[in-house]
This record gives structure tokens, C-alpha cells and sequence, in this order.
């Protein structure tokens, strides 16, 4: 059925969908009504966050994880990993490099690894800070106590995906963990005065058009900072090796669906999208993204963060305003940002 375009012009200006609706345009395959979806979410970018993409410098310092989560690679259960673990002077060497290469925020991944005590990384966070880079963590569930040490050690930003907000699925999917309990976890962040981030994957195995959809609602309600959705992709060594991979369509639609949702939070052009699709990322700039997260992690390292298969970060080169991500950004008529992109303006 058409869409009628003036039935948005709520969405127009940002602002609410209904469930219903994201559902009809989950579904929908008609080019033209995809096409002016897709436009009237790069419309509301530009209006409520402009034509800036912001870089995050991604470094992934440990693939340890006492999680077993069925569709990454990481999962404690995946005996073929060679594991890492990164020292606090190499995290910290990479940290002067993307100063040095102008990079303003700094994202510091791992898998939920309890070696690294909280205290320490207090300690590294704080000399970060130093450098005058914005901090994101994105280490998984914690106590409060320790996201408040964290957030007091001056950490900006906390990124923690809720996956998926149907619990069912959830609960199959990460083997002893509850969405109650990530949702708990999402909501201390935001108290702690975090900006927060959250995010999915579409094309989860058992996932329908309207688990998505409820999704992407639950976006609009939990006041996000920042919100990033990537495709599933089957990694061969878990018990998900055979599902299909999440197309670049779904994922494109649930970026469009959310920037219009949610007007000015921080969308990344994830790393996922890239990899099913060369021109993922750039696709997902002109229909809602407005970040961009170069990897960092050094070479020996970045190879062995398999979360799954092919990443298509493995073989770009350092960031540099010269290298491939920079091209792609003036390619589509924008431009890097020069601030910190914080959501609420720079603090
Ligand atoms: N361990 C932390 C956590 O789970 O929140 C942070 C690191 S985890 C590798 C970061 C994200 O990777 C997860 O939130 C999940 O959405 C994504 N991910 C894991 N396995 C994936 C897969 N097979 N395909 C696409 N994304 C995946
Ligand atoms: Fe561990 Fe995160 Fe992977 Fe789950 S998604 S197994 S918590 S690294």
C-alpha cells in the first residue's frame, strides 16, 4: 500500500512514527516509496545535525569475554580465538596517534573481560582525558558502582547495545542474561549523566519486521545519545554459523526509520554495513548516519576482534584525512566535523 508522504510530516520534522508504520516500511519494496523514505531521513539529519560526520576512533583492546553470546565470535565458548589482551601503554600510544591525526573521541572495546580492574582503568581513562579526547567505553554490563567510578574517572560516553527488545529472543540469544537487566544497566548510565548509546542488529535468526519495529520505538523512548544498528553476520565458528546474514535494505530501512524517529541523536555508519556491502557505510550516511568509527586497533590485534567474519576494517589503513573514510565523507558532499559531537552540543 502507499505511503502517503504528508502522512509524515511529523516525521518530516523528526519526531514520532508509529509502530505500525515502521512495520509497512520494514516490509515495503516498492523503490520509490524506499527511495523517499531514504530522503526524508537524510533530510531531517541535515536539518537537526547538519552535514558533519563525526569520527570515533575505535580501539578494541581485548577479545577475552566471559559472555557467550550465540552470534559473536568472541563468545567464551569459541576455543579458536587467539585471545589478547592490550597494555594500558599501547592503548594509551594509539590514543596520542589519533590526536596526533585529529581525532576527537576516543572508543575504548572489549569483550567483558574481568582481568582489567576497574580501578586501572580509571587510571587510564583520566590520562586520556588528559589528551584532550572525549572517552566512550563500550565494555559490557558492570555494576553501577563501577560505572560510577568510571564516569568520576571522567569516561564522557557509554555505548551498550540492548540487541534486541523482544526478551524471548533476547534471552536465547545471550545465554544467563536478561534485556531487563541490560535495560537496568542503560538506564544507571543515563543517571550517571552518560551520554548513552544503545543500539541492534537486524537480521537476527527468529527476528520479525515487528520485533524491529518495537526496536526502534524503544529508541525513541529511552532518550539516546547515540543509537547504532549493523546487520547480523554469521560467524563460522558459533552455534549461528548457518543463519543468513541481515540484508543492507533492513538495516538502511532501520537507520532511516530511526533518524526520523529520533531527529538529532549520533547515528553510526556501522562497520557491519560496510561488510556485507562496499558501499554500506556510504549508503547509510545519505539515509540518517552522521559518525564514522575508524579503526584504530593496531594491525596484529584488529585481525583477531573477529565478532565476525571479513570485517572490512581489517585492510583500511590508519586513518588519515587522506585515507579511504575521509574520501568517502567529501565523495557525498560532506564534511569531517571539527568538535567533539557531543549530542547536546560540546560540553
Ligand atoms: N562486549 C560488549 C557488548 O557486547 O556490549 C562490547 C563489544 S561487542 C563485540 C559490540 C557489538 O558487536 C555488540 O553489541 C553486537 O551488537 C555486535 N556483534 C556481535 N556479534 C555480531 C555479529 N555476529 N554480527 C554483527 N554484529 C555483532
Ligand atoms: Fe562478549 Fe560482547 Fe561478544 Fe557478547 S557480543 S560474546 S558480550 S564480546
Amino acid at each position: 500500500m502507499p505511503f502517503a508522504e504528508d502522512r509524515s510530516s511529523e516525521a518530516e520534522k523528526g519526531g514520532p512514527v508509529t509502530q505500525k508504520d515502521i512495520v509497512r516500511y520494514l516490509l515495503e519494496h516498492d523503490r520509490s516509496v524506499v527511495t523517499s523514505l531514504f530522503a526524508r531521513a537524510d533530510r531531517v539529519r541535515s536539518r537537526f545535525v547538519g552535514s558533519g560526520v563525526h569520527l570515533r576512533g575505535l580501539i578494541e583492546f581485548s577479545n577475552y569475554c566471559c559472555q557467550d553470546c550465540l552470534y559473536c565470535g568472541l563468545r567464551r565458548s569459541n576455543r579458536r580465538v587467539k585471545r589478547y589482551r592490550m597494555l594500558y601503554a599501547q592503548i594509551f600510544d594509539v590514543c596520542r596517534q589519533a590526536k596526533a591525526l585529529g581525532i576527537k573521541t576516543i572508543v575504548l572495546q572489549s569483550g567483558e573481560d574481568r582481568r582489567y580492574r576497574v580501578r586501572d582503568l580509571c587510571g587510564l581513562v583520566t590520562d586520556i582525558k588528559k589528551l584532550g579526547l572525549a572517552v566512550t567505553l563500550s565494555i559490557g554490563e558492570l555494576s553501577y558502582a563501577q560505572y560510577r567510578q568510571l564516569r568520576l574517572a571522567g569516561a564522557d560516553r557509554y555505548l551498550l547495545r540492548f540487541e534486541t527488545s523482544d526478551p524471548k529472543l533476547y534471552a536465547s540469544l545471550r545465554p544467563g542474561r536478561t534485556l531487563a537487566q541490560r535495560l537496568r544497566c542503560l538506564s544507571w548510565l543515563h543517571k550517571l549523566g552518560y551520554e548513552t548509546g544503545s543500539g541492534m542488529m537486524t537480521g537476527l535468526p527468529g527476528q520479525t519486521a515487528g520485533s524491529i519495529a518495537d526496536d526502534i520505538c524503544l529508541f525513541g523512548k529511552l532518550d539516546l545519545d547515540m543509537i547504532g544498528i549493523g546487520p547480523f553476520i554469521p560467524h563460522p565458528h558459533t552455534p549461528l554459523a548457518k543463519a543468513r546474514p541481515g540484508s543492507l535494505e533492513l538495516v538502511l530501512k532501520a537507520i532511516a526509520l530511526t533518524r526520523i524517529m529520533t531527529s538529532d541523536t549520533n547515528i553510526p555508519a556501522t562497520t557491519a554495513a560496510g561488510t556485507i556491502d562496499p558501499r554500506g557505510r556510504e549508503k547509510a550516511l545519505r539515509c540518517g548516519a552522521n559518525v564514522l568509527m575508524p579503526n584504530m586497533t593496531p594491525p596484529p590485534y584488529r585481525r583477531l576482534y573477529e565478532i565476525y567474519p571479513d570485517k572490512v576494517c581489517i585492510n583500511e589503513g590508519e586513518f588519515s584525512r587522506g585515507a579511504y573514510l575521509a574520501r568517502m565523507i567529501r565523495r557525498i558532499g560532506r564534511t569531517i566535523s571539527s568538535d567533539y559531537g557531543y549530542r547536546k552540543g560540546d560540553r
